[in-house]
């Protein structure tokens, strides 16, 4: 595999300050991507709008770089401990992932992947790129055994919205056993919470849309790589098909990750007292929450009519669809009809906001009341 980008006269950018051991995630989180201290220097890398660049340095053109992705970059890297590209999309980070299948090679996937992921191999497999096979994530054994003769190995965990907790570690190992390349699809438990590359995973990505941006303001997506080669290999299939993030998006994201921590913090926190309290609702027959992360999926005992009532009934929450802002929403998730059957019809994901958790509770109970038998 070539080392440089195919399209760039220069390879990809330098490696990076960060990672320094010694210090904490929420050090890094804020102090990560920051200009050199000259000076008069701005404490925050600005957002240059350049499409091209005076001739003769690293860059040259605006789809193979720009500072304001590289401070984001840098951050996002030094976080999950490797070297990050950023992308238009969470979408466009899977399928820069799909890409480095080779012709009719297998993809392990979890059934409940999210949805948008399956479509994406749904729709490769339909045009003869690639094969996949789907696993219950939570089976370690079944998907141990599918990993035999895989090129990828495509976790997510947890699920989206099953909450399923796959076995990172030893799946891991069985997929290297068996020369296939594993990606955990990081975006519910953020590198605070989870860091995949320390357990041997190749490849992390995101949709920097939830979490990592914060503020359902923004659009992004991102793929973290511990080795330099694959980072190389990826950055020439941005440089050549061109699914950058916009300078602006880039800033946001940046500036949403330096209150990642404390956002995380919180939304865990209520999310798991909301849980608790949950368990005890006589409208549901099920809570869902893997103990851990800001997401808890619930399901309605009257099934779909009751999970769409009380998508209207909250004041508070919005039914809206994504996860992972500040401000709490809901969503029934069959409403989709790509969403997997095997997703209860009455299963409504709560994204659980930094708000005050009483609050939440008092509107979400009220809701719930109104959806008994
Ligand atoms: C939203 C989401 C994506 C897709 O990201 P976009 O930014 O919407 O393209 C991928 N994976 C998971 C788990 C998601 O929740």
């Amino acid at each position: 595999m070539a080392t440089d980008s195919p399209a760039s006269p220069t390879p990809s950018s330098p490696t990076p300050a960060f990672p320094t051991p010694a210090l904490k995630p929420s050090t890094i989180a804020v102090t990560a991507g920051r200009p050199a201290r000259t000076p008069d220097a701005p404490l925050n890398t600005p957002i240059t709008m350049a499409a091209t660049y005076v001739a003769g340095g690293e860059v040259e053109y605006g789809r193979y770089g720009n500072p304001t992705w590289t401070a984001l970059e840098d951050a996002l890297g030094a976080l999950e401990g490797g070297r990050c590209l950023t992308f238009a999309s969470g979408l466009a980070a899977v399928a820069t992932v799909l890409d480095l299948v080779g012709a009719d090679g297998k993809v392990v996937v979890p059934r409940h992947a999210y949805t948008g992921t399956i479509m994406q191999l749904g729709d490769l497999e339909a045009r003869g790129r690639l094969r996949t096979e789907l696993v219950d994530v939570t089976d370690t054994d079944a998907v141990v055994a599918a990993c035999d003769g895989a090129a990828l190995v495509w976790l997510e965990s947890p699920t989206n919205p099953a909450l399923e907790v796959a076995d990172i570690a030893t799946i891991t190992a069985a997929a290297h056993e068996a020369g296939a390349y594993v990606v955990v699809d990081n975006t519910f438990a953020t590198p605070l919470l989870q860091r995949p590359l320390e357990h041997g995973v190749d490849l992390v990505v995101h949709s920097a849309t939830k979490y990592l941006a914060g503020h359902s303001d923004v659009q992004m997506g991102a793929i973290v790589t511990r080795d330099d080669e694959l980072h190389g290999v990826l950055k020439g299939r941005r440089d050549l098909v061109g699914a950058i993030p916009g300078p602006f998006e880039a800033w946001l994201t940046l500036r949403g990750l330096r209150t990642l921590h404390l956002r995380v913090e919180r939304a865990q926190a209520n999310a798991e007292e909301l849980a608790r309290r949950l368990a005890e609702h006589p409208a549901l027959s099920e809570v869902r929450y893997p103990g851990f992360g800001g997401i808890v999926s619930i399901v309605l005992a009257q099934g779909e009519v009751a999970a769409d009532l009380l998508s209207r009934k909250t004041r508070l929450w919005i039914h809206a669809t994504s996860l992972g802002g500040v401000e709490s929403s809901l969503e029934r998730r069959r409403r989709w009809k790509a969403e997997a059957a095997t997703i209860p019809d009455g299963l409504v994901r709560l994204s659980v906001g930094i708000e005050d958790v009483d609050d939440l509770w008092d509107d979400l109970r009220s809701a719930l009341d109104g959806c008994v038998g």
